[in-house]
């Protein structure tokens, strides 16, 4: 079961590789208007690197906490910008939370998906309402949290933190920047969501889609 585990970290992380190069250039676009435009090409920069690392790790038997570690490590490395800065924090603090032994279970996600929350918050600096990827992330943890604790199952828990993260994603566009861009240009975002919330909440969707497999 741990090799098991180990494949599904592996096989996440190249999901959400292909519909990261699929995004790509929407997520640059919405950089574009008020960013460098450069969204796009950096998460693909980081899960690619990501990938080439957690297969290497796969390949010398590595346990799951292991995997997405170093496939962590890889994107921060390799994505450059703030964005890939917070995955690689977010990824590293989920990875603390992985069983080395077996598949993760509701409390391993839960516990996981709140420290990656606290740590790219504490790291960042950003609060909700900032119009960053915190806005997708922290509306999906509690929305996770809540339904974990109303006994729903991790697939259904799952689902509804995909559409808080969702929801929260699309109301960024109705806030102005105040983070991560030059304030000359924060009041253009108006009306575009964030894209590093976007590319959140599209990647929580896929990996969904691998918990459900
Ligand atoms: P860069 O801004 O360095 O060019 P990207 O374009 O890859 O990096 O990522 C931009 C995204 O990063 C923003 O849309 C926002 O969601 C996120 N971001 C920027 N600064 C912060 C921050 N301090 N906390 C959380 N997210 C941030
Ligand atoms: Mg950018
Ligand atoms: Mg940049």
């Amino acid at each position: 079961e741990a090799r098991d585990a180990a494949a599904t970290v592996l096989h996440a992380i190249e999901r959400a590789q292909a519909v990261l190069h699929e995004a790509a250039p929407r997520l640059g676009e919405l950089d574009a208007v008020a960013g460098d435009g450069d969204h796009g090409i950096g998460m693909c920069r980081g899960v690619d690197a990501a990938v080439d690392a957690a297969r290497t790790a796969v390949g010398f038997d590595a346990d799951a906490p292991s995997v997405l570690r170093r496939a962590a490590d890889a994107w921060a490395d390799r994505a450059g910008g703030t964005s890939g800065a917070l995955w690689g924090i977010g990824l590293l603090a989920v990875a603390e939370h992985l069983p080395p032994e077996r598949t993760a279970g509701v409390a391993h996600v839960v516990a996981g998906a709140r420290a990656a929350l606290d740590q790219v918050a504490e790291v960042g600096g950003a609060r909700p309402g900032d119009k960053t990827l915190v806005d997708a992330l922290n509306p999906a943890v509690d929305a996770l949290e809540a339904a974990v604790g109303t006994g729903a199952s991790l697939a259904d828990a799952w689902a509804s933190a995909v559409r808080a993260a969702e929801h929260g994603a699309r109301r960024t566009a109705d806030i102005v920047a105040r983070r991560g861009r030059s304030r000359v240009l924060a009041d253009k975002s108006l009306g575009t969501p964030d894209p590093g919330a976007t590319s959140l909440a599209l990647l929580l969707r896929e990996v969904g889609l691998t918990l459900a497999a």
